[in-house]
């Protein structure tokens, strides 16, 4: 990874709501499953725009062993196919958490906001393309100090 790829709130938000207007209205769908954690800011978005209140999870961890990959699923969701259930994360990368999740849920829409080449052909939809070899910062991830402190209230 050598490039990194700075992704505000405002502009989140904006390719969120770019992903949910391209969905089925809410009444077509029986909920969203957000993969934990990157699912979950996008998963909330997507919810308010289409109206959907029925949320679950599925929990994923993955960490490197020996050089390998290995994906754990925590969690899994209530859903046994996943029929009529829109499935989000934040990105896919090698599309390794893309092909558990399709094994997992074969009959769901998956989506993600960003998707680098190796992994897009993996989910059935995206908004923004993203180069291999970068690294994409999301607002969660950064630190705060380019925030401006609260005000505090005048005495
Ligand atoms: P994949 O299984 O497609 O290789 O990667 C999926 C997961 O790896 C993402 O959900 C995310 O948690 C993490 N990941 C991969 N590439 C990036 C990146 O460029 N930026 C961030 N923030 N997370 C990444």
């Amino acid at each position: 990874t050598n490039k990194e790829f700075f992704v505000s709130w405002e502009e989140f938000h904006r390719a969120t709501r770019e992903l949910a207007l391209r969905q089925l209205p809410a009444d077509q769908w029986k909920g969203i499953i957000a993969v934990t954690r990157g699912g979950l800011v996008p998963a909330g978005i997507l919810a308010r725009e289409l109206n959907i209140r029925y949320i679950d999870t599925v929990c994923i961890s993955s960490y490197d062993h020996d050089s390998q990959r290995e994906l754990k699923v925590l969690k899994g969701a209530e859903t046994s196919d996943g029929e009529g259930f829109l499935v989000v994360d934040d990105l896919v990368d090698t599309g390794e958490t893309a092909k558990a999740i399709r094994e997992m849920f074969p009959k769901a829409k998956f989506v993600t906001v960003y998707a680098k080449p190796q992994g897009s052909p993996l989910v059935d939809e995206y908004v923004a393309d993203v180069e291999q070899d970068t690294w994409i910062q999301f607002p969660w991830d950064m630190q705060l100090n380019y925030i401006a402190p609260i005000a505090e209230s005048e005495a």
